[in-house]
Order: structure tokens, then C-alpha cells, then sequence
């Protein structure tokens, strides 16, 4: 594939040419901000391009207008705007149709719709739900919680010292028992890449489902959800150029079919008497209330700006700054890389910088404006098994550049002369 022409993707990204430093409780205005941004905080949040904006803009400023109900013209428009936006989103990831994408704030909620829609009704004493060792807080406790519930067991799948999951162990752990299998696609703390064709097949050998974190996947790769043989996968939209506030949860038509609502109320119901209701089709039975209309048609937009450009081509992209990140990262002594070689990982990496705390190199970078996130990454586990409190992650997106992987390693250098 043809290398990106980040020059000009960069240039639909303003944000990207600000500078930063100075007064942060002044939002874009600090009278000091002189130091140009290089944000490398793309797993947590991803920029949004001036196409997905301006589709938002549009929305506010030409049709807006309550979904599903109205007659008149704005509300048609704004209806066959959102609806679409689900044909769009599902083509996005190989879906068969709007039936199976269900609009959700993000992939947080699509865990939960599972959980309570699902799980609630299905699990009890004696069936085991299980998970890796690597999933992201937004799996692992709704799962977690759930299970005490209901009395499922929960069992997490080991990672081993490369940062993969122990197949072998995963093969053991998958029986009869098991009534779903959680993983997450690409780990947004090791970067791992999971084998989730080979874990859906062992969860369907079972007659149980698969869930897909697909939260940093969808973003950065092309996919498909037959090919991954997903039984349901989230991910959101502000992960991939898109709006916050706004992500689907794939589901394959004759499972979400059968399950029963998990938010109820208005559009989301076709009759309703004092002692009943009956449900709209798929996927508005799942999407109670007014949702996240202007949200919804900015993802879609999304979709056609990361399409555009082409997925390989992306994934290709930030997979090669990930890679010299960490050929760069790992010519230190006093540097730990968390999870696989740097040709075997997803476009993130995460370290730690012996004498200096994740928090505090993370500031100093912020003083050379790089953008990156300390912390657990929301696991917790993971770190606890690693040994480790928290941990800095650098990760890229189709906009960033070498350049830019030099300025975080001078930083680094930096940190490393303040601390020794
Ligand atoms: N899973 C993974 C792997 C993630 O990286 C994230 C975002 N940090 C989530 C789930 C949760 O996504 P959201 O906060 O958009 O619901």
C-alpha cells in the first residue's frame, strides 16, 4: 500500500497546529502556549477532522430536529440522516445491515447493553463467563459485576511473558460451562493483536458467544465482523475521527432478535397499553429515547473520512511509528516495554523509565507539548500483574509522524537528565 500523505491529512486536523504550554485553566488561550502539540494520546481520544466537524456544524445549523416521529420536513431529514448513519456504520465493519448496529454512547455501554439484556436473563450458578487478562475495565468489571450477580463464575484467560494470551490455557478454560467469551480485539495497554478467530471458534465449539472489545481495532484496521466470527463487538466513534458521545455495538440479527430490551421508554416501543408494550424492530428496540442524533451522522462521516483514506493504509501508518517507537524506546537500559516485539504490536506503546515516575515523565513531556497518558489505562489487573502502579503510553494515529516520535524521546531524555 501507498504511503499516507500525512502532510495533507494534517491539514484537515487545525487542532494539530495549535500550540500548548502556558495557562491550562484557560482553554486554547494560556499566555505562554508557544510550544507546538504533538499529541500521542490517540488510544484515549483521537482528533476529529474538519469533514466530521463540519457534518456536525451542518446538523445544528440546517436540520435539527427530533428523530423517528416528526412529519415535517427537518425531522424527516434529520431521521433519514441518522438512519443511514447506521447502513454506513455497518458496512464499516462488514455487518449485514442497520439491523445489527445499535447506536451507543460508546463501548462502555455496549458491554452493559450485553451484560443486562443478555447475561442477566442467561447467567446463573454453574455458567462461567471468561475473559483475558488484558481486557480494559469497561469489560472486565461489567463482567466481573455481573457474574456476582448472578452467580457465574468469571475466568480470565492468562497472558503470558511476551504480553499473548496463553492459547493453550484458553482451550482449557473454554467448555460447556462457558456461555461467553470476552476479549478484547487490540489490547490498549500491550498492544497485543488477539487471535479472536481462533477464540470465537473455541467459544462456538462450546455453543457459547463471543464479545469483541474492538475499541482500538475498528479505528486503525480493516475488519470484518464474519471474518472475526464476532457474535457482538463495540467500539466508539471518538477513537476513530469521530465525535464523543457516540459508538455501536455490533450483534448478529437473530441474537439481538431475542433479547429483551435493556433501556426502555419512548421511540423504542411500537404499542404501549396500561399493562403492556411491544417493541420497535432492530436495532431501535435498543435505542430508547432521543439519541445522540448529530453524533450518529458525524460517525457515519467518519467512517467515509477513514475509508477514504484506506484502513491498510492507516494501520500500515501508525503500526511503523509504534515500531521505531519502540526500536527507539528500547535502546535504553532503563526503559521497560510492556507487551509483544515492536513488528508483532498494534500502534501503541507503553513503558516505564526507571526513576521516574509515569506521572511525572508525563508532565515533563506535557512541557515539550507531547501528549501522552500516564496511569493503568483502565487495568488495573494487568498492571498489578506486571508489577507496576502505572505506566506512560504513547500511541499514533495516521496523522502523526517520525518527527514527532523524536520529540518524545527528547523528551524522555530530558526527564531521564531531571531525575538522575
Ligand atoms: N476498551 C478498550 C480496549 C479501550 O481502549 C477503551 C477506551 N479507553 C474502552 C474499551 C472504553 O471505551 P469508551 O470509554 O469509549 O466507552
Amino acid at each position: 500500500s501507498t504511503p499516507l500523505d500525512v502532510e495533507r491529512i494534517r491539514s484537515d486536523f487545525p487542532i494539530l497546529s495549535r500550540k500548548v504550554g502556558g495557562d491550562v485553566t484557560v482553554p486554547g488561550e494560556g499566555p505562554g502556549d508557544d510550544t507546538p502539540l504533538v499529541y500521542l494520546d490517540n488510544a484515549a481520544t483521537s482528533q476529529t477532522p474538519d469533514q466530521v466537524v463540519d457534518v456536525v456544524a451542518d446538523y445544528y445549523r440546517s436540520y435539527n430536529s427530533n428523530v423517528h416521529r416528526g412529519i415535517h420536513s427537518l425531522s424527516q431529514e434529520a431521521s433519514v440522516a441518522y438512519e443511514n448513519a447506521h447502513d454506513r456504520v455497518a458496512e464499516f465493519v462488514g455487518a449485514d445491515g442497520r439491523e445489527e448496529i445499535v447506536f451507543t454512547p460508546g463501548t462502555t455501554e455496549g458491554e452493559n447493553l450485553v451484560a443486562y439484556a443478555w447475561g442477566l436473563a442467561e447467567l446463573g450458578p454453574g455458567d462461567e463467563v471468561v475473559l483475558t487478562e488484558m481486557e480494559h475495565h469497561a469489560s472486565l468489571v461489567t463482567w466481573q459485576q455481573l457474574c456476582k450477580r448472578t452467580g457465574a463464575t468469571a475466568k480470565y484467560i492468562p497472558v503470558d511473558e511476551q504480553g499473548t494470551l496463553d492459547m493453550e490455557a484458553a482451550a482449557e478454560l473454554i467448555t460447556d460451562d462457558t456461555k461467553l467469551v470476552s476479549a478484547v480485539h487490540v489490547s490498549n495497554t500491550l498492544g497485543t493483536v488477539n487471535p479472536i478467530s481462533d477464540l470465537a471458534d473455541l467459544a462456538h465449539d462450546h455453543n457459547a458467544y463471543i464479545f469483541v472489545d474492538a475499541a482500538q481495532s475498528v479505528p486503525n484496521r480493516p475488519l470484518d465482523v464474519s471474518d472475526l466470527g464476532a457474535d457482538f463487538l463495540a467500539f466508539s466513534g471518538h477513537k476513530m475521527c469521530g465525535p464523543t458521545g457516540i459508538g455501536a455495538l455490533y450483534g448478529r440479527e437473530h441474537i439481538l432478535e431475542e433479547l429483551q430490551p435493556y433501556l426502555y421508554g419512548g421511540d423504542m416501543i411500537r404499542k404501549v397499553t396500561y399493562e403492556d408494550a411491544t417493541w420497535e424492530d432492530l436495532p431501535w428496540k435498543f435505542e430508547a429515547g432521543t439519541p445522540n442524533i448529530a453524533g450518529g451522522i458525524a460517525f457515519a462521516a467518519a467512517c467515509d473520512y477513514l475509508d477514504d483514506i484506506g484502513l491498510d493504509r492507516i494501520q500500515a501508518h501508525e503500526e511503523a511509528l509504534a515500531e521505531y517507537a519502540y526500536d527507539r524506546l528500547d535502546e535504553y537500559d532503563d526503559v521497560d516495554i510492556y507487551g509483544p516485539p515492536g513488528d508483532e504490536r498494534g500502534g501503541l506503546v507503553a513503558f516505564n523509565v526507571d526513576d521516574v515516575h509515569a506521572h511525572d515523565l508525563s508532565s515533563i513531556l506535557n512541557d515539550h507539548g507531547v501528549a501522552i497518558r500516564a496511569g493503568d489505562h483502565c487495568t488495573q489487573p494487568l498492571h498489578q500483574k506486571l508489577g507496576i502502579a502505572a505506566s506512560a503510553r504513547a500511541s499514533f494515529y495516521l496523522y502523526n509522524t517520525r518527527e514527532e516520535v523524536d520529540v518524545l524521546l527528547d523528551g524522555i531524555d530530558a526527564a531521564r537528565e531531571l531525575f538522575a
